[in-house]
């Protein structure tokens, strides 16, 4: 189908385009790079009057990285995460999970700051920002405010943000070198959204045990869920195939997952089992420490 009819802007500054937004009293969206907005048009699952068009908003571009971490402006491509090397190093777990999204065409015009307001529960740049505690400065009528990524994502599609405001900037607090992590999913094409996914990370204490393990899903829920359950399980223990039985105990105890045309609940729980577990052994054979892995 066609998109239904729309209004057009394309303004020049953040502030022109919150009162855009706020001039329609919920009937205006932003556009972005358009990957999922414009199959939402064509689909008529939206049809709002007016699309507001933040391509000429330069300074959303930019990938700052420093000492408290990476920030990635709204308008941040997949494309331009994938070809800035210095974050395979800044933020190795990043740059490996956008490596999954979407196909080449779609890479070069999908952005940061559109996945995460549009929130699809099997999308990567939502759960890696959730697992890392991540941070988004967020613009409207009222000002500007910094929600927590915990707060942020609130089920299908659907996320805290108001009607006329716009996601600037995401902060990814910073990633020590010795950090242990992985990223894994599956899909059944490569590029292919995730039938389920997980980010996970933790650091080691003197004795080589697990400490502030962060476990994050996609897939498996209404929106990215951490599993604190199987984090407990992680934090405190040695990198044994013990522990890392219990986590994924933890994690497939701690999950509810939907059944739809793509895969039952009970596929989706075992195979999140799975990429937990072979997550695990990943990340203890990464790292700079003396640690033994098994
Ligand atoms: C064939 C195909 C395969 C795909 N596969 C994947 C995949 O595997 N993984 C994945 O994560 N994604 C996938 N996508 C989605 C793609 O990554 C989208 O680009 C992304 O989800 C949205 O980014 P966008 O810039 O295109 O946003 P748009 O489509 O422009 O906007 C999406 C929504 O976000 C809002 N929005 C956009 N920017 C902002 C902002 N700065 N502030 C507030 N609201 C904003 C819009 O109003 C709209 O509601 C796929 C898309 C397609 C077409």
């Amino acid at each position: 189908m066609k998109p239904p009819i729309f209004e057009y802007a394309s303004p020049s500054t953040i502030a022109e385009a919150v009162s855009l937004l706020a001039s329609r009293d919920g009937n205006a969206k932003v556009i972005s790079g358009g990957q999922s907005l414009m199959p939402m048009l064509a689909f008529r699952l939206a049809s709002p009057e007016l699309l507001v068009d933040l391509k000429q908003l330069k300074d959303l571009n930019t990938i700052i990285i420093r000492d408290d971490g990476v920030r990635l402006g709204a308008k941040v491509r997949w494309c331009d995460i994938e070809s800035d090397k210095r974050l395979d190093r800044s933020h190795p777990l990043l740059a490996e999970a956008i490596k999954h999204v979407a196909h080449y065409q779609v890479r070069n015009r999908g952005t940061v700051g559109g996945s995460l307001a549009h929130a699809d529960p099997s999308a990567e740049m939502p759960g890696v920002t959730l697992t890392c505690d991540g941070l988004m400065t967020i613009v409207g009528s009222r000002g500007m405010r910094i929600e927590k990524a915990s707060d942020f994502f609130i089920g299908p599609l659907t996320t805290s943000l108001e009607p006329d405001e716009i996601i600037t900037e995401v902060h990814l607090p910073s990633w020590p070198a010795d950090r242990r992590w992985a990223f894994r999913e599956f899909a059944r094409r490569k590029g292919d959204f995730a039938m389920a996914g997980v980010a996970l990370f933790y650091d080691l204490d003197q004795e080589n045990r697990a400490v502030d393990a962060h476990i994050g899903v996609i897939g498996v829920s209404d929106c990215p869920i951490r599993l604190t359950a199987a984090e407990a399980a992680l934090n405190g223990n040695a990198l044994t195939e013990e522990t890392f039985s219990a986590v994924v105990a933890a994690a497939k105890g701690s999950i509810d997952p939907p059944s739809d045309i793509h895969a039952s609940g009970a596929y989706r729980r075992a195979l999140l089992g799975t990429l937990l577990g072979r997550g695990l052994h990943q990340s203890a054979s990464r790292g700079e420490t003396n640690a033994s892995p098994i």
